[in-house]
Order: structure tokens, then sequence, then C-alpha cells
């Protein structure tokens, strides 16, 4: 059986506890590798390699560092095929979806960074007379990264490319349910010519391994992605020891469908917002609200196109969604479908587990799901779900689409559909949310900011933003 190992100082090694976790196969729910059970010893090794790499990465220079990361993206990209089978295995989403968004993705975001570096320049503020000040932005040392399974390379890269090009080390925990891509990367690392120690990746368990890097007093900034209640650990940990923080948090996003959208657009980009990747984006819309008078015409034709989703082998191109991620993750969303209907929800379509057969007969799929007849309040509309389950509620008017959106204790992504070019600067600015599409979803531009607001985090990611996170802003005052 493959094993999964951490990538220490330049060398793929166990933990020092000798131990394995299983790694599962959505797909089939059966165990396909052993991964490293890391702890906080493992965690101790790594911070010290990347201390003693970290003086030759920064003097590197952005030039050295960004040949050797546009060289790793490279060398993803020669693996492309590898890559996708990998990530599609380890997460049971659909190959075509890592073929399509996941691994291009990672290689662009290494080179969206290792260029940024290039380019990135920082303030100066004369004084009448007196003064020029300049800022002065360095890397830090050690920075800490820490990502979720959901989109297991993609928002791995999306946090060491900026870390790494700003001059830092990093030591880093991808999910311990999807390790697979992150190890395989970290495998091409020394033909990337990055140096041993430069970027580590231990795995394992978040409260052994990821616990252990945010507490560690040599690591003094920390980006994480994943759960809110887990982000709010890390801050209970981190805050006191005054570090840098960036959490990317839960969401509970709104889709607000107005009368005058182009309707044919506006369904088919919904039903992409609502079950891409079985609903496992922190960007999916969760909560549909459209406006009183085409809520029956919008209801009918999206369960109609809902019901024509194919449930299938993530292996198959023509499946449109996968298995979700786990069984306890599973178990988590059948058990909010369970919780609607006790609130006196509709199920429209979905609402069960799909069998397979053959070797598929023990994955873990779930049939998208759309429900109705739940008012704001109730945990179904409150509480993050994650998975292939959407509800619908009507509007009456802007004020009342506004209210219902933010109606929730997150804050991440919304989408308004409206012809109406007013209306949509209007809403838009009334949401409480960190990003906001106008008849669209998840076009992004990696230059833009990236995070949310209230419960779904702290912080912005993205372009300037991730490396201003990734440096110390020192402000020189020269008199003149
Ligand atoms: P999670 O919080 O359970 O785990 C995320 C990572 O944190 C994993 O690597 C995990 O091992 C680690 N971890 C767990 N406990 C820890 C601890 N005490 N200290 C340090 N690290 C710890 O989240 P998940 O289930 O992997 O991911 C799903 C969540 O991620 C959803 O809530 C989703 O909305 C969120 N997410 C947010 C964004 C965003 O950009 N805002 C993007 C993707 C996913």
């Amino acid at each position: 059986m493959e094993r999964i190992l951490n990538f220490i100082d330049g060398e793929a090694r166990a933990a020092v506890s000798g131990e394995w976790l299983d790694v599962h196969a959505p797909a089939t729910g059966s165990v396909y590798a052993q991964l490293a059970d890391s702890d906080g010893r493992d965690v101790d090794l790594a911070v010290a390699a990347a201390e003693r790499a970290y003086p030759a990465w920064r003097d590197l220079g952005r030039e050295g560092r960004s040949n050797a990361l546009l060289k790793l993206a490279s060398l993803i990209e020669r693996d492309t095929e590898a890559f996708v089978a990998d990530e599609s295995r380890d997460n049971g989403k659909p190959v075509a979806l890592a073929r399509r968004v996941d691994i291009p993705r990672a290689i662009a975001n290494l080179r969206f960074f290792a260029t940024a570096i290039l380019h990135f320049s920082s303030e100066a503020h004369a004084m009448d007379d007196t003064a020029l000040n300049y800022t002065d932005r360095q890397p830090f040392g050690v920075a800490g990264c820490i990502s979720p399974w959901n989109l297991p390379l993609y928002l791995f890269t999306w946090k060491i490319a900026p870390a790494l090009a700003a001059g830092n080390c990093v030591v880093a925990k991808p999910s311990e349910a999807t390790p697979l891509t992150a190890y395989r990367m970290s495998l091409l690392c020394n033909e990337a010519g990055i140096p041993p120690g430069v970027l580590n990746i231990v795995h394992g368990l978040g409260p052994k391994v990821g616990s252990a890097i945010v507490a560690h007093p040599d690591v003094p900034a920390i980006s994480f992605t994943g759960g809110t209640r887990t982000g709010a650990e890390i801050a209970r940990v981190a805050a006191p020891m005054f570090k840098k923080l960036s959490l990317e948090l839960g969401g509970k996003n709104p889709v607000l469908v107005f009368a005058d959208c182009d309707f044919e657009q506006m369904l088919r980009t919904t039903v992409r917002s609502s079950f891409t990747n079985q609903g496992q984006i922190c960007l999916c819309g969760s909560r549909i609200l459209i406006e009183r008078s085409i809520y029956d015409r919008f209801r009918d034709a999206f369960v109609e196109r809902v019901r024509a989703l194919r449930v299938g082998d993530p292996a198959d191109a023509t499946s449109d969604l996968g298995a979700v991620v786990s069984q306890p993750h599973l178990e988590k969303v059948l058990s909010y479908i369970e919780l609607a209907r006790q609130e006196g929800g509709r199920v429209l379509c979905g609402g069960e587990r799909v069998l397979l057969g053959g070797a598929l007969a023990n994955g873990w799929y779930l049939a998208p799901t759309v429900i109705e007849g739940l008012g704001p309040a109730c945990r179904t509309n409150q509480e993050e779900i994650f998975g292939p389950v959407v509800t619908l509620q009507p509007f009456d008017g802007d004020a009342h689409a506004v209210e219902l959106a933010n109606a929730t204790p997150y804050g991440l992504a919304s989408v308004i559909w409206t012809r109406d070019l007013q209306r949509a600067h209007r809403v838009a600015r009334a949401l409480q949310a960190g990003i906001v599409w106008v008849n669209c979803w998840m076009v992004r531009d990696l230059r833009t900011p990236f995070g949310g607001v209230k419960q779904s985090g702290v912080g912005r990611e993205g372009g300037l933003d991730a490396l201003r996170f990734f440096t110390e802003a020192k402000n020189v005052c020269v008199r003149l």
C-alpha cells in the first residue's frame, strides 16, 4: 500500500512516531494509502529546517525564488494527468473537474506569485522639506500554512506560493483527508531547485500537527483555510502570542435572483454554483433567494435541471458529481437534510444517498438536493452544510433580498442576478460579504482581494494582500 510521507529538510520521511493513518478513496470507501501520523516532534524538525534554510532563501532574491517556483509549476504541468488522477482519487471529485479547475489553478497560483513578486513594490511618503518615509517590506522567517480538503492542491499552493515568493520558508499541513497531491508536489521540490528546508510539509491530524504549527514560538504568521470553529481555536492560541493571522473560514453564501435577470444564463450558472465539487466549495451558493414573481418558474426549471445531473464514478467523464469527501461528512450532510425535514422543509429532489454498483458500492455518493419552505432563521438556513444541498426562499423587493442575504453569521461570497446596473451596484454595496459576483460565479482574477467578513474570516488573500501578509512593513524615515 502506498505510503504518504512528510517532506522535511528536502527529504521524504516517516513520522517520528512511526505511526500511520488510513487514507480513504471516497469513490469506493476503501483505504488506499497510509499517511504519516505526525506530531509536535515532526513540526519541531520542520521548523528547525526552515529556520536553517531561511537566510539563503531570502538572500537568493526575487528572481532566484521566482525561477524555482516557476520550475515547480512547470513540473506539475508536465505531470498534470498524474496529479489530476490523484486529486480525484483522494477527494472523490470528478476527474474532469480536477483537470479543468484544481490542477491548472494550482499551477497558476505558483506562476502568479512567482511573477507577482517581481513587480511587488512599496510606498514612499515625502514630507514637505522635513523627511522622506519609505516602507521596507521584508519576509519574517517561517510561515505556517494550513489548508482544507475541498480543493486540496489549489488551496495549498494558494498559501505556500506567496509565502515562498516573498522570501519566507514554510511549514505546511494539508488536510489529513486529502494529503496525496501535496505529497506528490513535495517529491518535485528538489528537481525544481527549491533548497532543502525551504518548503516543509508535515502530514497528520489537525489537533496534533496543525495545533503544533500554530503554537510554535518560531512561526510568527499563520495562514489558515478551513472551518470557522477551527479558525476560532487557532485564533485563541495564536492571538496571545501576537502572531499574524489570515483566516479564511466557512460560508453560507446567498444567490440573489431578480426577476429581470437573463434567466437561462442564471439557471445554468446557478446549477454550477450549487453543486460543483458536490457543493464542497466555500464559494458555492447554498441559499438561493428568488424574487417572488418568478419563484415558481425558477423552482420548476431548477429542479428539472438538477434531476438531470449525473452522480457517478469520478473517473467517468460524464459524471457531474462524484463522491463527498468522507463517511463522517456524508453522515453530517444527511443529518442536515433530516433536520431540514424536521424544520418543515420540503425536499424537492435528492435528499438521499446514491448507491452505485460494483467497486463503487461502498462509495460516499449523495443526490443533489433542493429544499423549499424554510424561513431564514432555521438552522438549515443558518449553518454551513458544505455539501450538495441548497434551499430556496422567495423575496419581495431589494430591501427584503438584502435582509435575507445578510441574515446569517457568515459573509464570504454572494451572487446577484439582475440586468439593472444601478440595482447591482446598490445591492452589492449593501451585502455583508467579502466577494460579490454580478451575473457570474467563480470568475477569479488572482490579483483581487479574497476573503470574508463576520464569521467567514479575518484578512484578505490574493495579489498584493497576500504579499503584504507574508512580509513585515517597516517605515524608514530619513531626514532631508
Ligand atoms: P477543518 O477546519 O476541519 O480543517 C482544516 C485544516 O485545519 C485541516 O488541515 C485540519 O487538519 C486542520 N486543523 C484541524 N484542527 C486544527 C487545530 N486545532 N489547529 C490547527 N489546525 C487544525 O476544515 P475542513 O473540514 O478541512 O474544510 C472545510 C471547511 O473549510 C469549510 O468550513 C469551508 O467553508 C472552509 N473553507 C473555506 C475557504 C475560504 O476561502 N474561506 C475555502 C475552502 C474551505
